[in-house]
């Protein structure tokens, strides 16, 4: 990922969605309305208006919680009956 002049490396979170290696990078730009935002290489993106979002966001959605791993297992378990 190529940063802008504008912008500044805020942190990588290195993470999988079902199997595929996939990193998300944290960047900051005083020159957008918010300025905290972070790219993942599956195309999502989310911003915020503080850096305090901005984490805790980027590193949930690289590591699907575990939560969201037995919902979904059960979700299955269901189906098959
Ligand atoms: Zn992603």
């Amino acid at each position: 990922m190529k940063l802008q002049n504008t912008e500044f490396w805020v942190g990588s979170f290195h993470g999988c969605h079902d199997g595929t290696k996939v990193k998300a990078t944290a960047t900051c730009d005083d020159t957008r309305p918010e300025p905290y935002v972070w790219t993942c290489t599956c195309g999502a993106s989310q911003s915020f208006p503080t850096h305090h979002d901005v984490f805790p966001t980027a590193w949930r959605h690289t590591h699907p919680t575990l939560w969201d791993q037995l919902r979904q297992r059960a979700a299955r378990l269901l189906r098959t009956r």
